[in-house]
């Protein structure tokens, strides 16, 4: 079994008005839904309901490479 974390996003909705809950900004934009799976004990993940597309795809990307991914939609299928 794998030890790494596992991160689900999901993209809940195509336009809606929404405060992000990592960055604080109030969109209307796509919504995303973000939460991140551990195996280690004791450790509860965080699970985001509202986020923007800049706040996931940096979280699943990194900062070096989100904006070329947020481009290509990579999240949003
Ligand atoms: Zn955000």
């Amino acid at each position: 079994m794998s030890r790494e974390n596992t991160r689900l996003a999901r993209l809940v909705k195509h336009r809606e008005h929404f405060k992000c809950e990592m960055c604080g900004k109030t969109k209307l934009a796509k919504m995303y839904e973000y939460r991140s799976i551990s195996f280690v004990r004791d450790y509860i993940p965080p699970h985001l309901k509202k986020m923007c597309g800049d706040c996931i795809y940096r979280e699943c990307y990194g900062t070096k490479f989100y904006k070329k991914k947020k481009k290509e939609g990579t999240l949003d299928k």
